[in-house]
């Protein structure tokens, strides 16, 4: 198992370009209604840059920690703004948190998201109920660890991540943004989902699609 742990990561990568693809109109159109309208190109520059950049990493000898660490450099160079610097972030404190960590055992997965999404909140310097991606990532984290350490089986696990991650993005209609672009439009934002809480939800379904 713990051989193959880059590559499910790798996988789980390869998966969430894919989804972005399928998702990539939607997702712009969720931008347009509250932003600029670019957030699935955006996304899917940013992944298509992580697989090609996965794609000369040799998995074989790679930890999961490369794995994550070329994400992270990969979606920065490929997306220098807004969301780019945020899912840097993330994923390079989750190549931090996976270091020495082989497998991708339940403990592994919840603090992986934990990592995530406190680079996020930290480079954002943003909180839950600002309309971003935020709201999908805090609660999803804090359902992880809750569930690790309630020692959940493995499928119960992931399920409460996913309902604490879509129930996050659908939280962001009621909410006013105060936070980038959508901050401008602020009570216009009500009635949207936000389109960064959107991707966040989908590219979790599909991190417990991978890693379950
Ligand atoms: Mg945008």
């Amino acid at each position: 198992m713990s051989k193959d742990a880059p590559r499910s990561m790798a996988v789980m990568f390869q998966m969430m370009s894919q989804m972005i693809e399928t998702e990539k109109d939607y997702l712009s159109e969720l931008d347009g209604a509250i932003g600029d309208g670019d957030h699935g190109i955006t996304m899917s520059i940013g992944f298509l840059a992580i697989n090609a950049e996965l794609a000369k990493l040799d998995l074989g000898r790679a930890s999961l920690s490369d794995v994550m660490s070329t994400a992270a450099s990969g979606f920065l160079n490929a997306v220098g703004a807004s969301t780019g610097p945020l899912y840097a972030t993330g994923f390079r404190h989750a190549a931090k948190a996976l270091v020495d960590r082989p497998a991708l055992d339940l403990p592994t997965c919840a603090d992986m998201i934990q990592a995530i999404s406190t680079g996020i909140r930290e480079r954002g310097k943003g909180q839950r109920g600002d309309k971003t991606m935020l709201d999908v990532w805090l609660p999803a984290a804090d359902a992880a660890a809750n569930a690790a350490a309630e020692n959940k089986a493995v499928g119960a696990f992931w399920h409460d991540v996913v309902i604490s991650a879509e129930n996050g993005a659908a939280a962001t209609r009621s909410m006013i943004a105060t936070k980038g672009r959508a901050a401008r439009v602020r009570e216009r934002s009500l009635g949207h989902i936000d389109p960064g809480a959107a991707s966040a939800a989908l590219l979790i379904r599909v991190m417990a699609d991978a890693l379950q």
